[in-house]
């Protein structure tokens, strides 16, 4: 069986970035693995602009920050497999890969997860009515307008105010159709706040809040639906459905991270995430099998996850060197008031930590706390939190020293 040092699964933002750091850091024997034949994931099919604004000060498209790594790629002369995918992954860190040269089972010394995410369907989120054409995933109409060049409808109904579907109700927009509404069952959207400015406040589409879709008309093709408004406990209001007729209906109602592998190699889960438990190695349950990007937990800017890639790439450099000691004890990381999930989720105590973590809901004029008990180990005062905002808080290990338990909290 061929053994590598390291293997990437996956080669968007996350595991582009982790494959250049490794070699930039030294670590010479590296393989990246990418399902499709083109490098970048999603990216590809993000034409907007607003994607390097952290990496590389810049605002660039999609396929243009994807290009600044598989340049750097090619000059480090990385070895990477495309139209490739890992189809089994086993917990002695063994794997099956298969393309069109055939099928393979390779080892590795270490393994980075960075499989990304998929969107959330029809079928997920239990829509009634019947199936005609004109329903898709936000990503999907993405991917039809902007890489196949076809136009996926004329009057449109977005349900979710997740990212994706707000970018898309500027695209359509743009490309000449009708957004007629978005909706969101949530009292606050779940995408980001600069964009429901730039992409549906700046072309005047509204967003309704606590209001659902709860039916598809139409045999063919869609022909309109049936929305609702929403009480305070999420139920739909009688006598508050109201029709819009419409030819095409998006989802935009959320990501999940892609785990199959994950779970088949024995990864632990978190239920919140979607994602795998790791510690603050990022290390999963698995000796030597990182994960980074959007198969741990969805990132509000891929510029994140690209440096969860690189953090994660020194990491597995120092697992190879053997100088990834195995921490004394682990203690839980709890997401405490107000909070949705914080990473990581397991700490040593002993290195420095930078928690990631998102909020269940907005706040304003609160304290983000980090603390042991009755003990407040850090304290930052904040303006703004919105649950679409992945939020940090740097602790260092002298901070954490003796400490028994660690809890992040809003205040
Ligand atoms: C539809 C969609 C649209 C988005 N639009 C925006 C946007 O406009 N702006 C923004 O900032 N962010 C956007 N995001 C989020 C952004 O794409 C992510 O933050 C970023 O791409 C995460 O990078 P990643 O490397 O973790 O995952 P991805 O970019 O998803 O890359 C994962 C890669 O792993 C590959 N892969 C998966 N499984 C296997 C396997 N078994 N074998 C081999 N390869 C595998 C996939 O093909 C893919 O190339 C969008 C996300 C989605 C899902």
């Amino acid at each position: 069986m061929i053994e590598r040092d390291v293997v990437i699964i996956g080669a968007g933002p996350a595991g582009l970035a982790c494959a250049v750091k490794l070699k930039e850091i030294g670590v010479s024997d590296v393989l990246l693995v990418e399902r499709e034949k083109k490098l970048g994931g999603i990216l590809n099919q993000c034409i907007h602009d607003g994607f390097g604004l952290h990496n590389f000060k810049e605002s660039l498209t999609g396929p243009e920050y994807i290009e600044r790594y598989v340049e750097r790629l090619k000059k480090f002369n990385i070895d990477v497999l495309s139209d490739t995918m890992v189809v089994n992954l086993f917990q002695d860190k063994s794997m099956i890969l298969s393309g069109p040269w055939g099928r393979e089972r390779i080892r590795a010394k270490a393994i980075v997860l960075a499989m990304g995410c998929r969107e959330r369907t029809a079928g997920a989120i239990g829509l009634a009515g019947s199936r005609p054409a004109g329903i898709y995933t936000a990503g999907v109409a993405q991917r039809l307008m902007n890489i196949d060049n076809y136009m996926v409808g004329n009057e449109v109904v977005i349900l979710g105010s997740g990212d994706v579907g707000l970018i898309m109700a500027r695209r359509l927009t743009l490309e000449g159709a009708r957004v007629l509404m978005v909706l969101e069952k949530l009292p606050y959207s779940s995408g980001l706040p600069r964009n429901i400015v730039q992409c549906l406040e700046d072309y005047g589409i509204p967003l309704y809040l606590k209001t659902t879709v709860t039916k598809v008309y139409g045999k063919a093709r869609v022909e309109g639906v049936e929305y609702v408004s929403l009480d305070d406990d999420g139920k739909p209001i009688p006598g508050s459905e109201r029709f819009v007729k419409c030819d095409t209906l998006l989802l935009s109602v959320g990501l999940i991270p892609e785990n199959e592998l994950s779970r088949e190699a024995g990864v632990e889960i978190h239920p919140i995430t979607g994602g795998p438990i790791v510690n603050d190695t990022y290390q999963t349950n698995i000796d030597g099998v990182f994960a980074a990007g959007n198969v741990l937990h969805v990132h509000d800017l891929a510029d994140w996850a690209s440096m969860e890639g690189e953090l994660v790439a020194e990491f597995a450099k120092r697992y190879l060197e053997g100088e990834l000691s195995k921490a004394k004890r682990w203690i839980d990381v709890k997401a405490g008031k107000g909070i949705r999930y914080v990473l990581p989720h397991k700490i040593s105590g002993e290195r420095d930590v930078n928690f990631l973590f998102r909020v269940d809901s907005p706040y304003k004029n609160r304290y983000i706390i980090v603390r042991d008990k009755d003990r407040v180990i850090k304290k930052r005062r904040v303006i703004n939190l919105h649950p679409a905002v992945m939020e940090n808080i740097n602790v260092k290990s002298e901070e954490m020293k003796g400490i028994e338990s660690l809890e992040v909290m809003v205040e």
